[in-house]
């Protein structure tokens, strides 16, 4: 039983183990699908921001510290515009903003944004080596790509030509259609920020779920130990009944054929019981049941000896491993010891105590059954009946020709 709580235990742990690797590897998927559709989201806003730009050929804002005239349109006639007032508009285009715009993400939510190309037009633009990667990916034709890095999600897609673009971009020989470039984004992301609460959680539910199982576990074995001893054990005389004898003489005989050793069966009666309880009472009668079964079990000290309640006021015994004078000698204690305890029994004829009969079937030789020897050994109480009760008859019994067939 102890056995099947530590295979329920090692079934549960593995249960979780599973539970938790399946739901962790679906919410990481999960996860990935999220902060890929957030990524894409930033990148077509770019997108959208930037052809709105290119779209009007350029924006014009107040020329200030923060921002300077474009250095790269330095050839742009129109760059900037001087106004009546003093101040100067300069041209903003979609680069440039691009440029911005990642400055403000930055600041506002950790947004990394990273227009890049590997023909730049500003040094500045040029790509890392993850992302010129990405970019010679683009002209194979990729879509998209991104990674985890530590505590980030990188995403970068490519910037496809079209026509607003080439009046910046023509002289660099590019066509519609073609990649030239790529935005890439760089999120604040830890992948690994619900593991150690999914784990912190799934630890709880393994522990509480072993405390059950072990809890419920013991109380069951327990359980089921007593069921079993209920099983074997005479409640009156608290001896093995018969069913475990049988059991026990099965395995005995077996190992007896096995080491060609003799094995010695008493069958034990009290004498004129009836007598007893009707002189006495069942309730006297029941208590000097137990005491004679419980006398006789203390005479009985080698591991292997057994003695069980056959029926009514009847007792079985076997001695492994024991020679017809041995058992002679054994049964011969027993009813010394039984006919010493001075239970008084008026209603017996051969005595004035409770006295018992002994039947002893010894078989010193191999190949002799077990229901043949336990039935010489009642015949042999029998005997001890007929003869005058109080003694004890011994018989050897010789194998029988069935046996004898079968074991040449
Ligand atoms: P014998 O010497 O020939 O064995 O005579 P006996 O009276 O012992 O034999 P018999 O088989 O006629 O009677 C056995 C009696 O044992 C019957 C019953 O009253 C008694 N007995 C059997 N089981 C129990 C029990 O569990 N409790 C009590 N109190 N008596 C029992
Ligand atoms: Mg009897
Ligand atoms: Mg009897």
């Amino acid at each position: 039983m102890y056995r099947q709580i530590v295979y329920f235990s090692i079934g549960w742990i593995v249960i979780v183990l599973c539970s938790f690797g399946w739901g962790y590897y679906n919410s990481s998927q999960k996860d990935e699908q999220n902060i890929l559709k957030v990524s894409r989201a930033f990148f077509d806003q770019i997108v959208l921001t930037r052809e709105w730009n290119a779209w009007h050929g350029g924006v014009y804002v107040y020329a200030d510290e923060k921002t300077p005239p474009n250095p790269y349109l330095s050839k742009d006639p129109e760059r900037d515009i001087c106004l009546k007032n003093g101040k100067i508009l300069t041209k903003i285009n979609p680069a440039y903003m691009t440029r911005q715009i990642s400055e403000l993400a930055a600041q506002y939510n950790g947004a990394q944004i990273h227009i890049t190309s590997l023909k730049p037009i500003r040094p500045a633009n040029g790509p890392t080596p993850w992302e010129r990667t990405a970019l010679k990916m683009f002209e194979t034709g990729v879509d998209e790509v991104g990674t985890f890095t530590d505590g980030h999600y990188r995403y970068m897609a490519p910037l496809i030509l079209q026509k607003s673009c080439l009046q910046c971009h023509a002289e660099q020989g590019y066509k519609i259609g073609d990649v030239r470039g790529g935005i890439s984004i760089t999120l604040p992301y830890n992948r690994y920020a619900s593991l150690w609460p999914r784990i912190a959680g799934y630890l709880a539910v393994t522990v509480t779920g072993l405390l059950f199982i072990q809890f419920f576990g013991r109380r069951l074995a327990k359980a089921y130990r007593m069921l079993e001893e209920q099983s074997i054990i005479d409640p009156l005389t608290e001896i093995p009944n018969r069913r475990f004898f049988m059991k026990r003489a099965k395995e005995e005989f077996q190992r007896a054929e096995r080491d060609h050793t003799p094995i010695a069966l008493i069958m034990v009666d009290i004498d004129y019981f009836k007598g007893f309880n009707d002189r006495y009472g069942h309730i006297e009668g029941d208590v000097t049941l137990k005491t004679v079964a419980e006398t006789m079990k203390q005479q009985l000290r080698r591991p292997p000896d057994c003695i069980a309640r056959y029926g009514g006021e009847e007792f079985v015994i076997m001695l492994p491993n024991t020679t017809p004078e041995g058992a002679a000698k054994v049964a011969e204690l027993l009813r010394t010891e039984i006919e010493a305890l001075k239970i008084n029994n008026e209603a017996s004829k051969c005595a004035d105590v409770v006295t018992i009969s002994l039947g002893v079937a010894t078989a010193p030789h191999d190949g002799v059954s077990f229901e043949i020897q336990l039935k010489q050994a009642d015949e042999a109480l029998y005997a001890a009946k007929q003869n005058g009760r109080n003694r004890c008859e011994n018989t050897i019994v010789e194998p029988t020709e069935k046996k004898i067939s079968s074991v040449f």
